[in-house]
């Protein structure tokens, strides 16, 4: 059933040459001991536990699916899952990036971020249980009173505990100002809820002692819509003083969907039957705590398809140099043999190298904002603090989309290099492409994340957080502008830059005679915005490549290639999305709706 070697080598190109992440994490007081010695053995360690322990229960964990008993209301999760987590819990995982305060090891978010692509590689629907949890703690951190910091927080760095969002209703995903379920005010400062959730991930499962769930309901005389949303803490087992675990509270599983992919993720229809919670934050104020929550959710789903489409891309190269079928057009490569190996063909070759480039430039892209976001919480300077807080913000619809659209693409792509064995299930592809598809809807559809991009960090702002991205670009583009070699690289970098000015503005102008100018161009525009975030790093990578290629090391022949492929293959699909969304809304508001 395949195999999963984690990247390290990649991984350790993008952390230390690429970020250069040792002198950047100097300057953060936080991580000024985080030297390349402690990010290595944090690569192999997590290397060895995600390809010894969780890889081996991914295509298994896809046959078996979770198990829901509907009368003692409990799911158990598939063979191994269990048992992995422990080992997970044990080995210290859970806390390698949260705070010491709460029990964790205080390492960068930027290294978590290499061991967490490792955990999908290896099994996305086991990695969700832990994932959710993630977004849980960032939460409370941000938003819980001191009490429920010192009562749930070392649970789930610890990650004895685990937690989950629970958003959605039967008639509410993306428009949250409909939701239904229901807050009443208890004497004891607690709060009693009522209603139905579902599609909740994790929402049950037999993995860890207690779940922390993280409900959206209203107050009586909330106002209507989103402004009308709070927030609760609703424990699975409502928590004794001493942080033990004490009563069952009344939100269960009434039943888990049958679904595409991710089988061995728990994703539940939760019941609130007058479950006892905890307001997180203001009342009517939920969504914006939520929101903390969601932004890391948003990372972590691209980060999903990230894994996925390495551990799909790595398969489907063994299977190509392994594979004999036809001879080479340009003559015969392997003679002794009966036919050449596939790989030989350009468009097979075509296939693996757009799941290399995208799985590298999404490699490159995540680190970069998980750095980000080390800088935001970290860095003395107020000023710098506030600046990498915008561009995270920017730049995270664009991880959601872009990568896991990639992610898409690339699994497909990877599937077929198998011919119709990547349809059969023995080989494992096309659990990858099944996994793969999720990702482009939860966490807010990649339609509502191009609205996101464009619409409120980009065009609510006047555009000033995307020029700040754009003078980055334009600086190192006059920098390198008159390097020959790199001007392969920095020409298409330049000119995707000055259409992206173009056409944001263009689209700003017409969405002033009519909004739905936004959401006719807002899916391509994101799209080319996420080629010129690609462009620019790597051209960033190709330049060290270039500089390296002579050493030896064929490491950089194969990165100054994959460059080189990414702009000659996947960049220039920039020029028709850019016409797409130039064209307007007419072509798509002219038919009335019962004409369809
Ligand atoms: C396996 C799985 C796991 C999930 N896990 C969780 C979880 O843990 N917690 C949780 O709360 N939810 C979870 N969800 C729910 C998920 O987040 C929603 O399904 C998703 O946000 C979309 O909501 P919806 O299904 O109601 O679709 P709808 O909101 O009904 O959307 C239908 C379509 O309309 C489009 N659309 C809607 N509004 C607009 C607009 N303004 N402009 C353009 N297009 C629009 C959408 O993009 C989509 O294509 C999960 C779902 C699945 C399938």
């Amino acid at each position: 059933m395949g195999q999963y070697v984690a990247p390290i080598r990649d991984m350790q190109f993008v952390l230390h040459e690429f970020l250069k992440v040792e002198d950047q994490l100097k300057e953060l007081p936080a991580h000024a001991e985080t030297d390349a010695d402690i990010i290595n053995a944090v690569l192999e360690e997590g290397a060895k536990f995600t390809s010894e322990v969780l890889f081996p229960l991914n295509h298994s964990g896809d046959r078996e699916g979770c198990t829901h008993d509907p009368v003692a209301k409990t799911v158990t999760t598939p063979k191994g899952f269990k048992e992995a987590y422990k080992q997970y819990v044990e080995g210290g995982w859970a806390a390698l990036a949260c705070d010491p305060e709460f029990g964790g090891q205080g390492l960068p978010v930027v290294l978590n971020n290499s061991f967490y692509e490792m955990l999908n590689s290896s099994n996305q629907a086991w990695t969700m249980y832990p994932g959710l949890s993630h977004g849980a703690y960032e939460c409370l951190k941000e938003h819980g009173t001191d009490e429920q910091k010192r009562l749930y927080l070392p649970k789930l760095v610890s990650g004895e505990w685990t937690g989950t969002m629970c958003l959605t209703e039967p008639h509410c995903g993306t428009d949250l100002g409909m939701l239904r379920s229901k807050a009443i005010p208890e004497a004891d400062g607690s709060w009693t809820i009522t209603g139905n959730k579902i599609f909740i991930s994790a929402g049950e499962h037999d993995m860890s002692d207690n779940i922390l769930h993280l409900v959206l309901a209203r107050v009586p005389d909330a106002p209507e819509g989103s402004k009308g949303i709070s927030l609760f803490l609703v424990p699975k087992f409502l928590p004794k003083e001493d942080g033990s675990v004490g009563e069952r509270n009344p939100i269960t599983c009434g039943a888990i969907e049958e679904k595409m992919g991710i089988h061995g993720n728990s994703t539940c229809q939760m019941n609130l039957d007058g479950a006892k919670g905890w307001i997180i934050g203001q009342p009517n104020k939920g969504l914006n705590a939520m929101f903390v929550f969601m932004n890391a959710a948003r990372l972590g789903v691209g980060m999903q398809s990230l894994g996925l489409t390495e551990i799909a891309y790595q398969n489907a190269l063994t299977y190509a140099k392994d594979r004999i079928q036809m001879r080479s057009l340009s003559g015969v490569k392997a003679p002794d043999k009966q036919a050449d190996p596939i790989i030989v063909h350009p468009d097979v070759r075509r296939m693996l190298l757009t799941a290399k480039a995208y799985a590298e430039g999404a490699r490159a892209f995540t680190s970069y904002i998980a750095l980000q976001i080390d800088r935001e919480l970290n860095h003395p300077d107020e000023e710098v603090r506030k600046e990498c807080a915008d561009e995270v913000a920017l730049l995270t619809p664009i991880v959601k989309a872009f990568i896991t659209d990639n992610g898409w693409i690339a699994t497909s792509e990877a599937m077929q290099v198998y011919g119709g064995h990547g349809y059969i299930s023995e080989w494992g592809m096309e659990q990858y492409v099944r996994d793969a598809r999720i990702n482009l809807i939860y966490e807010g559809t990649n339609t509502i994340q191009s609205l996101d991009l464009l619409g409120r960090k980009i065009l609510m702002d006047n555009g000033a957080k995307l020029r700040k991205f754009g003078d980055k670009i334009r600086a190192f583009v006059e920098e390198n502008g008159t390097d020959e070699a790199m001007s392969e690289f920095v020409t298409p970098l330049g000119d995707l830059g000055e259409k992206v000015g173009k056409l944001t503005m263009e689209i700003g102008m017409k969405a002033f005679q009519n909004q739905d100018e936004v959401g006719a161009a807002a899916v391509p525009y994101l799209r080319v915005v996420g080629h010129m975030v690609y462009s620019y790093f790597f051209a960033q990578m190709a330049k060290i490549a270039l500089e390296k290629q002579d050493s030896g090391d064929n490491f950089y022949k194969a990165k100054l290639a994959t460059a080189r492929f990414y702009f000659a293959r996947l960049q220039p699909e920039t020029a028709t999305l850019i016409r797409q969304a130039r064209s307007g809304a007419a072509s798509l508001m002219a038919l009335d709706a019962d004409l369809f």
